[in-house]
């Protein structure tokens, strides 16, 4: 057997024929060239004779035992009388690429699996280029229109880059998928999506589960009035815990020195749930309720609704929020008077999420996911690359390992 034959059976490309093999202190390198004479425009796949120049371009391939491997070929631009010069469509690669199919999609299989040094070490790579790899992957494995079928969605945003950048994702219930991820987390961002869904898709939406920003709750009802609102626990408990923090600090900026003591290092021990105590933490919360009353005030409003939350029955839930909405409104606490109005008046809302199934711990593991994965994408070039890294971990998209 040839080395040529041998090496091409090795490449197991189609449509593309070896021409010679060599080797430099990289690596294996394989010249080859398209089995079809003819160039093709990669804007538009007709054929075009027309050759402005050729330049020669390499293009990592999957590793032959310890080896790199790269593709060589003196690409083509071609004069397309449709999209002007662009380059010829190569069956080995996207045209913008340096490298083929097989090694992108390897490092697709890899990212939805492995930790980043590893991915970055087997495959001899930095992390910043398997963010532009994946965006590639992502829109060549998607399913066509994960819009399709929608009845039961959640939206949520994603802080990244130390809380100074956003991302809206909008996940399917049903599937437990992410199906469209945007940069941005204002009305307009959200309202794209709804854009892209279609007027008669946006009608048959049933729930949508979100925060209580007013910025989403515009742009859910503004396209889909008929859906209805569910908050989520999470973010409904999330506000209590922000008040929580600031009666704190109102408490530590008007304190004397002795009473600073006090609340000293307490704010992880109001933050957790009572069971998780540490035995100096609880030592810490007793003295702030023997000590600073409407701090320890605020705890117990915080764990109240908590408790109202992890309850099953809607009527109990509503009646009891109202009790809780009486009592967070005499507190003298303003941070939890305005939580109490917020709670009233989205109560249905809240209220909802209890009555559903959508407060399963299903879609609360995809966002736990969702969220390491974006701490996952640091060092990513830009948002682009962690909406792609979103969509291949949670959107549900299938890859092997290429095997021949
Ligand atoms: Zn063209």
């Amino acid at each position: 057997m040839r080395a040529t034959t041998l090496l091409s059976k090795i490449l197991g490309l189609k449509a593309t024929r070896v021409r010679g093999v060599s080797c430099d202190e990289k690596g294996l390198i394989a010249e080859v060239a398209p089995t079809t004479r003819i160039a093709r425009c990669s804007g538009c796949m007709c054929r075009v004779r027309a050759v402005h120049d050729r330049r020669e371009r390499d293009w990592r391939h999957l590793d032959v035992g310890p080896y790199r491997l790269r593709l060589r070929y003196a690409i083509r631009r071609v004069d397309c009388p449709r999209c002007g010069v662009v380059v010829e469509f190569v069956p080995w690669a996207e045209s913008q690429s340096w490298f083929t199919y097989d090694f992108e999609d390897h490092v697709g299989y890899l990212a939805q699996r492995t930790d980043k040094t590893t991915l970055s070490t087997l495959m001899r790579i930095a992390w910043r280029t398997v963010g532009a790899i994946i965006e590639r992957v992502v829109p060549r494995h998607r399913p066509a229109d994960p819009l399709e079928d929608l009845t039961h969605i959640g939206v949520d945003e994603l802080s990244y880059r130390r809380h100074h950048e956003y991302v809206t994702v909008v996940v399917d219930h049903g599937r437990g998928a992410v199906v469209w991820a945007r940069k941005g987390k204002d009305a307009a961002t959200l309202g794209t999506f709804f854009e892209e869904l279609g007027k008669e898709r946006c009608a048959q939406l049933e729930a949508v589960t979100l925060d209580l920003s007013a910025a989403y709750i515009k742009a859910v009802t503004d396209a889909s009035p008929q859906a209805r609102l569910i908050f989520d626990r999470f973010h409904v408990q999330r506000l209590a815990h922000d008040a929580l923090d600031k009666v704190r600090r109102q408490q530590w900026r008007a304190a004397d020195a002795e009473d600073k003591d006090a609340i000293k290092g307490t704010r992880f021990a109001l933050q957790k749930n009572p069971w998780n105590l540490s035995d100096v933490e609880r030592g810490k919360l007793a003295d702030v309720q023997r000590t600073n009353r409407p701090l320890y005030r605020a705890y117990l409003l915080k764990e109240t609704l908590a408790k109202i939350l992890d309850g099953g029955q809607v009527n109990v839930a509503r009646d009891k929020l109202l009790d809780w909405h009486a009592w967070a409104t005499r507190s003298r606490l303003p941070p939890f008077r305005t939580v109490a109005r917020t709670i009233k008046k989205h109560i249905e809302g809240i209220v909802a999420y209890v009555a559903t199934g959508l407060s399963s711990a299903r879609s609360e593991g995809l966002n736990g996911k969702i969220r390491t994965i974006t701490r996952r994408s640091f060092g990513f070039h830009s948002a682009s690359s962690l909406i792609a890294l979103i969509h291949l971990c949670c959107g549900g998209i299938a890859l092997a390992p290429v095997h021949r």
